[in-house]
């Protein structure tokens, strides 16, 4: 077996145990594994092992290596900042949109979601460590964004997705994240539309958003090892 197969077996147990822990079905848990900064080959590897779901961060670099896997069925989630400028790119190539964090944005991916492709699934990205440096619309915005969203023909509002400060203490790690799933609920009945989606927890801290509700989380070092790539750095 490859470090990449046995990492991703780690992985799904880690996330069947706390789902069990949080009497939670572990199959309503999708695995994103994040291989930005890893080649093509490693997608191809974890695929073979049954991986279906792959988040990148960085447009051109995802690009080349669909163009590498235009052979095998994934599906690709972009999770990165996203600049006016490779909208385009993403509505044309990617499922989903973790990181929707302006209505600028949010329009162009839909005008620019090709018409024989499904609606782009797409989350808002929430700045949960009220950090001003940090990205993500402030949870206040939120509600406003989400009802722009929702006018638009091409996209499909899915959720809510957020990166945190990194803390180590478990107790700690889950307050961002029980703050995005109440935001969520508030969403959803102020909307009157549910919404399924929490895009949240890493390698790190998967254990305490599965506690918190995440139904998305995004896995990178656990799963093909430390990033090697220039440029790969987390956003
Ligand atoms: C890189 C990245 C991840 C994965 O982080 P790991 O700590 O390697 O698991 C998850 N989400 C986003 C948005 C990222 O940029």
């Amino acid at each position: 077996m490859t470090d990449i197969a046995h990492n991703l077996e780690t992985v799904r147990t880690r996330i069947a145990t706390a789902a069990r822990a949080a009497e939670r079905d572990p199959s309503a848990i999708t695995l994103l594994a994040v291989s930005k900064g890893h080649p093509a080959h490693a997608i191809r590897t974890a695929r073979r092992a049954g991986q279906q779901a792959f988040g990148e961060s960085y447009v051109q670099e995802a690009l080349a290596k669909m163009a590498e896997l235009v052979d095998i069925q994934a599906q690709w989630h972009f999770i990165g900042p996203l600049q006016s400028n490779k909208t385009k790119d993403v509505a044309e190539h990617f499922d989903w949109v973790h990181s929707v964090e302006r209505l600028k944005i949010a329009e162009r991916l839909s005008r620019q979601r090709p018409p024989q492709l499904p609606p782009l699934n797409v989350c808002i990205q929430v700045n949960s460590s009220g950090e001003i440096s940090k990205a993500g619309i402030g949870p206040a915005q939120a509600p406003e964004l989400a009802r722009a969203i929702l006018a638009l023909p091409n996209l499909r509002l899915r959720g809510l997705m957020t990166i945190p400060a990194r803390e180590s203490d478990p107790d700690a790690q889950r307050r961002p994240f029980a703050q995005l799933r109440c935001l969520l609920d508030e969403l959803s009945a102020q909307l009157s539309r549910p919404l399924d989606t929490l895009s949240m927890g890493m390698s790190d801290d998967l254990e305490a958003a599965i506690l918190e509700g995440a139904t998305v989380v995004r896995i990178g070092t656990a799963i093909f090892g430390a990033r090697p790539r220039q440029g790969a750095g987390a956003p």
